[in-house]
């Protein structure tokens, strides 16, 4: 930038300009103005920014020497207003359920970030470098609550340094909160291995839950972007009625297979079962968390034999030739389901896709094994 010209960046407030098209301006002082804003004549508002929004490539009126002409500034804001400007919220996710609920809810007022990857396990995950990047630079944070994270979170948390997504601040999402947990455990023994000490945490796969974390996630949006609450309002409206629309067709599509009792590889499925009324309390770990044993699954074997348990669940980090030796043993077939939008082909586009294919693949498996 040119020496005596102070550096300003200009943002648009009211305005929706992608991130990509973002540019930045050295100006002489008299776009600045002080610390107000210069009022457009479109209605948007050019301040100095907070943070994030800025726009980063220089334009040719940084090398203007004096001020700025009234007409190329109205020029410039109403093309900026045609923009959609970054006025966006920067919402971290921790989980793709989570990321996926926060998409459908934000709409185009917020960029997600997902930290853990459809193919990955929750419970384990490595904690890189760059997530602490990604939450030093968050609004919001959702985490799944109930100790999901407890292994990998809070360190990365204490590196970001970001006081919006703090503890109780209102840019942190806990989105088991208002959720009726099950397996809340009477007393625990940690050096078992158990990691569901909260109760258990994969409470998403069940939809009634995800509506409430949808509401959740919009009342923290709003409360943090009080200006777009009516756009998170509508957007959580359409995300209910489609959810809920979709709920009564699973219902009816698992309905015939009511009451079957299905393996899990790890206890992560009581939600899910608890919803759609089956029986999933056989799991090839011994306890959440714990790799299966000889033992164990020998018990396991002859538990499917007497329930007639014809279908194992396996996620896609999960140990899928310990349940090919399982199933090889009692006639089961092994089934690769995820949590996540993304973990299973084609459920990318988020959670009620996502929850169509599990359906529909439990019911096509179920189906093939109902004589
Ligand atoms: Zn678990």
């Amino acid at each position: 930038m040119g020496s005596g010209h102070s550096k300003l960046r200009i943002a648009v407030s009211n305005c929706s300009m992608n991130r990509d098209m973002r540019t930045s301006f050295t100006r002489p002082g008299a776009l600045s103005g002080g610390s107000g804003g210069l009022i457009c004549p479109t209605g948007g508002v050019l301040q100095r920014p907070s943070g994030r929004s800025a726009f980063r490539r220089r334009s040719s009126l940084a090398r203007s020497p004096g001020a700025v002409p009234k007409a190329w500034l109205a020029l410039l804001c109403c093309a900026l207003a045609s923009f959609r400007c970054d006025a966006r919220l920067n919402v971290v996710a921790t989980t793709p359920d989570l990321g996926s609920i926060a998409s459908a809810v934000g709409g185009n007022k917020i960029d997600v970030t997902v930290l853990v990857r459809p193919t990955e396990d929750p419970h384990f995950v490595d904690p890189k470098p760059s997530f602490v990047v990604k939450l030093n630079r968050a609004d919001v944070l959702i985490e799944g609550g109930a100790e999901l994270e407890l292994g990998w979170l809070p360190s990365l948390l204490q590196s970001a340094r970001n006081s919006k997504i703090a503890k109780g601040a209102p840019g942190r999402v806990v989105a088991n909160e208002g959720i009726k947990m099950l397996e809340v455990p009477v007393s625990l023994d940690r050096s078992k291995g158990d990691i569901h000490a909260a109760g258990n945490p994969h409470y998403l796969v069940d939809p009634e839950n995800a509506l409430i974390v949808a509401r959740h996630i919009a009342r923290a949006l709003a409360a943090v972007d009080p200006e777009s609450s009516a756009a998170y309002e509508s957007n959580l409206a359409e995300f209910t009625a489609s959810l809920q629309t979709a709920l009564q067709e699973w219902k009816r599509k698992l309905e015939p297979f009511r009451g079957r009792s299905l393996v899990g590889f790890h206890n992560s499925w009581p939600y899910f079962a608890n919803r759609f009324e089956f029986k999933i309390d056989i799991y090839l770990e011994p306890k959440p968390g714990v790799p299966p044993t000889p033992a164990h699954l020998a018990e396991v074997i002859t538990t499917m034999k007497e329930r007639r348990a014809a279908v194992i669940l396996v996620d896609t980090y999960q140990d899928r030739r310990t349940a090919e030796a399982v199933a090889s043993r009692t006639g089961a077939t092994v089934l690769d389901v995820s949590h996540f939008p993304g973990g299973m082909k084609g459920t990318e586009a988020g959670y009620i896709a996502f929850m169509n294919r599990l359906v529909d693949s439990l019911a096509t498996a179920l189906a093939a094994k109902a004589d």
